[in-house]
Parts: structure tokens; sequence; C-alpha cells
């Protein structure tokens, strides 16, 4: 949804911005003919299918289907929601986003994430000049971490006191009352002070780098809580971010995989040893959203969990979670520490070689799906076996239909030993995406002016274009009319700008498709188009003779229908 940003300034930016670049920037591509290419990020492959058309400002790829503009691109690749996309994208060329005042319009919260940025600064500050900060220091080089990488996170120091930051940015009310909508005072009975005292402070930032919170750890643990969290505020939302996936996708040219552990300390502790692509949750189970970001960034998530119970326990369940999300090309793994072991202290005993091996020999899902299943049954009995295929019947069915479920279904065959497992057709998904190679005369009418008008958007600015289609209101027509009006009134939009001109998901995917569609053109476009035109006009008039033939004898008709009928008669002859 387009939301308060006027569709105006999102036509002008995909006029303005080059697709092509913005890809570049995250994926290199080679250039092909008057097109540019790379292995595809969105699956796995050896050679290039994924390809960037810089007249049409739209990618595809061959392999997995997967297609959109530069505001899709950057909503699957860097996962960032549609308004973040355009931001993202505006920042790119030094323009700001308008706000529609008209319309329905969402709260502001520029000024939350500013004041959470000036206090991120504030905390910073104090790490080095506050006369108290020495205790965290010291915990900080105990913990063997160097200047350098406190200051790449961002870790800074609340010094002790009921009002620093208060002092520091809530002298006026409206300063107050930021801090109070980011979350960064408490008030319990009346009294106002900083949320955060005494601790050591981790700025917690979202997909674009902007400081949407904080964690805050305490300096000497007989403190309490340990950690704490800044609340849910309109930015935060603890359930679905995920500390330093935005440094794991700076630090990684390409992002192979990702690993997900506990803490904030793990995932510096990480870093420091070269093991830059660990994200934390915060202190919650895994969630879709949090898959919703990870997935796209990196195609394998490795979860790290504690060998015990409570770590097998957990990592069950982050795995059912992640099942629906395995399409082909992702995959999901399992590492499981030795006891007494976080990620910190065992690579400080084993070193960043053994670490990254033990990460590679994590547990697939695939086989900690059926070890955990196959451990509740006994395998040596016909009864068991049957009882294994019940088991995992519902998981296998929360797979997205794809190579990965079938080759699931058949392993489950195997073990079961059985042949046949009724499992609802795996075909019932998305259709293997192919490159669709139309052969001229088997597409629809519709479809196939559609998809010229789609990539050649200047063939709107024909004049005495076939108009009796029009007629027809299929849901077709509708679309192929709105596309037609929406270039009329703005002639200069590209391929990509008349794609995101939709808001209904469903009908974006389609336009998207028909877009990409490769076309046999023998004709030149203009004749093809007219004459897809002229066919659809054709069939719109047939249906509406056979309609008047059929539902009403000649004396029922009125002067006027009469009139039409002989007219309709005349154009078929
Ligand atoms: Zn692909």
């Amino acid at each position: 949804m387009t939301g308060s940003i006027p569709q105006q300034f999102i036509d002008d930016l995909l006029g303005r911005i080059d697709i092509v670049d913005v890809i570049n920037r995250r994926v290199p591509l080679k250039r092909a003919g008057s097109e540019y290419k790379a292995c595809c990020p969105f699956h796995d492959e050896k050679t290039p299918s994924f390809t960037v058309s810089q007249s049409k400002q739209f990618y595809y790829c061959f392999g997995c289907g997967s297609h959109g503009t530069a505001i899709g691109f950057l909503m699957d690749y860097d996962g960032l929601s549609f308004p973040d996309s355009i931001e993202e994208l505006a920042s790119s060329i030094g323009v700001e986003v308008p706000r529609d005042q008209h319309t329905h319009q969402g709260p502001d919260n520029r000024p939350i994430y500013a004041v959470l940025e000036q206090a991120a600064q504030f905390f910073s500050q104090a790490l080095r000049t506050h006369p108290q900060a020495k205790q965290a220091v010291d915990y900080l080089q105990n913990r063997g971490l160097s200047g350098e990488l406190a200051s790449r996170f961002r870790i800074g120091y609340a010094p002790p006191g009921w009002d620093n930051l208060l002092q520091e940015l809530g002298n006026q009310e409206n300063g107050r009352q930021r801090l109070r909508d980011a979350g960064l005072i408490s008030e319990p009975d009346g009294k106002c002070y900083d949320r955060f005292r005494n601790r050591i402070m981790f700025p917690i930032l979202d997909s674009r780098g902007r400081v949407v919170g904080f964690g805050g750890r305490v300096i000497d643990d007989s403190d309490n809580p340990k950690y704490l969290n800044s609340p849910e505020t309109p930015v935060f939302h603890k359930g679905k971010e995920l500390y330093g996936l935005y440094d794991a996708r700076k630090s990684n040219r390409q992002l192979n995989s990702l690993l997900v552990v506990e803490g904030y300390m793990d995932v510096i502790a990480l870093s420091q040893f070269e093991v830059t692509n660990a994200v934390a949750t915060l202190g919650t189970a895994t969630t879709d959203e949090h898959l919703e970001k990870l997935f796209p960034a990196a195609p394998e998530v490795i979860f790290c969990f504690d060998g015990d119970r409570a770590g097998k326990e957990a990592a069950w369940k982050a795995l059912v979670t992640s099942l629906p999300h395995l399409r082909d090309g992702r995959q999901a793994g399992f590492m499981f520490l030795p006891d007494g072991e976080d990620p910190d202290s065992l690579i400080r005993a084993i070193g960043t070689e053994a670490f990254t091996q033990s990460m590679g020999n994590a547990e697939s899902a695939s086989d900690f799906l059926f070890n955990h299943l196959m451990a509740e049954v006994d395998m040596r009995t016909l009864d068991g076996r049957a009882r294994l295929v019940n088991l995992a019947k519902p998981y296998l069915e929360s797979l997205p239909a794809g190579v990965f479920r079938n080759m699931m279904t058949q392993h489950l065959e195997s073990l079961a030993g059985t042949r046949q497992l009724n499992m609802p057709s795996a075909d019932t998904g998305r259709p293997a995406p192919r490159k669709k190679h139309i052969q001229p005369g088997t597409m629809r009418p519709i479809h196939r002016a559609i998809s010229l008008l789609l990539q050649h958007p200047e063939l709107s600015k024909q004049p005495d274009l076939p108009e009796a289609w029009q007629q027809t209101k299929d849901k077709g027509s509708e679309i192929l009319l709105t596309l037609l009006e929406t270039l009329w009134e703005n002639p200069h939009l590209n391929t990509a700008a008349l794609v995101e001109h939709w808001q209904e998901p469903d009908i974006r995917r389609h336009l998207g498709n028909l877009a990409t569609m490769e076309l046999d053109l023998f004709d030149d476009q203009e004749d093809q188009f007219r004459g897809a035109l002229e066919k659809l006009s054709r069939h719109a008039q047939e249906s509406e003779l056979a309609g008047i033939r059929n539902t009403l004898r000649p004396s029922d008709l009125t002067e006027e229908e009469k009139a039409r009928l002989r007219a309709l008669y005349n154009t078929k002859r």
C-alpha cells in the first residue's frame, strides 16, 4: 500500500532512479546485450538467470520466477516495508519523501527516531567521558572487546542517577514527551526518571540502520534485571527486530548464511572473531516476522541453541516456525552448543575456524525433524513406522510446495517403508516458473495487449486505437483500460511505475508476469497491439450480439436495440 506517499511521487521516483544501480549495489551485475545479469539472489544457482532490464526498470528471474521493480527488490532483498523501500530509494538520490496531507496518514514517527538517535549519541559519549564509566569500560575490556568494535556497534553507557538523559534531552515538555514516546523514561507513580540507569547500552538498529530501541545490560551481575530492553513503542517491536542484522548486511557483500544467537554480547563477540553474520533475537522465541527478515537477507539461517533440554525445545519451536518459510533455495540449520558454553565462550575456546566448521556441520531441518520424531516412535515395528507418518505429515504439509517438500515426502516414505503417502500434490503451489516463451497466437488477446502495453508504454500514444472492447466488463478489460488511462494522463511512466500503480498485490504480481513475458514479435509492436485490440473488440461485439439474440425475441427489442443489432451485424460482415 502506498499509505500516505503520493502516487505522483512514486511515479517520478521510479522515473529518476535506475534499477541497475540499485541492484548492482547489492548484487553485482554483468552486462549481457541490452540487459544485465547475475546469479539470482533469491534462489541457489550456478549460471545466471537473474536479469535486470534497464529500459523496463524491472528485474526477473527465469529460474525461480521472482520479479519486480526497484521497490519490490528492496522489499525482498533488504526486507524493507513498502514505505521504507520508497524512503531508501528517495534518499539514494537525495530527495525527501513528501507526505500526502489529504489521505489518511499514519503518525509521524520522525521525532521518535530523532530522539533515539540523540540518546544513542548521549550514551556513547558517556562511555568515553563520564567519570563513572570506568566500571563499564573495564567490563567490556574484560570481555575482550576492542574500542573499534564498541564504536562499530555504537555501545554506550547510561550513567548512574535518575535523570541524566532527562536533563540532557527532556528539559522542555515536548522533549520529555519524545523521550516518553521513545520508551526512554519511566513514570511509575507520576515521578519521571530515566529508564536505563547504570547500564551498558546496546542500540538496536532497524533494517535501515536507524536506532529503534536499546538493550541495557547491568555492569554488576548482582543487579536486576540483567538485561532490560526498550518497551514496545511505535517504532520498536521486540518480536520483529533482530539485533545485528544491519551490521551483518553491511559487513558482508553477500550473505550466504545468518547465525541466530541469543544475546547482543554473542553477536559482538563473534564479530570480534570475524564471524560477522550473527544476529540475536531480543529475548523472544523466533517469530514469523523474524523469518521474513532473515530469509530475504540470506538463503540459509542457522539457529544456535544450548545443547540442553531447554535448548532442544526452543530449537524445535524455531524449526516448526521456519517450515512454512522453507521454499526452494532456502535452508535452515540447527547448531547445538556443548554443555555450559555460549557462542562467545566457545569461539574463544576453539577459534574462528573450528567455530565456522561447526556452523557448517549444523543439523539440517530435515535431519532435525525426522530424528526428533523418530525418537518418539519405535521404528522397529510396523505400528511405529505408521505413527511416524502420522506425526510427520502435518509438518511436511506446512512446507511450501516445491522440490524440497517433495524430497522430504520421499524421505519420509523411505523411512516408513511405504510407497505413496497421498500427500496433497506439491504442484498445487506456484507452477514451476520457466521463462514463458509464447508462440504467436497462443496467448489470449487480453494478456497479449496488456503485456505489450506494459513492455512498451509508448503504444498508448497511437491514434485511433480500437475501442469496442472497452464495453466488456471483465477484469482483464478493466485492467487494460485503467492502464491506458493511466498512460494517457502520465505519458512518461515506465514499466516499473505502471506496475507499481496497482495496490492489490495479486494484480501487481500478475502484471509483473505479463511485463516479463517474452513475446515473439514477428510484426512490429504497434501492429501487434492494434491487432490484439481489434480481436478483443470483435469478441466483445460477438458476445453482445449473442446476448441480445439469446435473451430477446425481435418483438421485445426497443428501437434502439434493433438499431444496435443491425450495426453489430454489419460490423461482423
Ligand atoms: Zn531466481
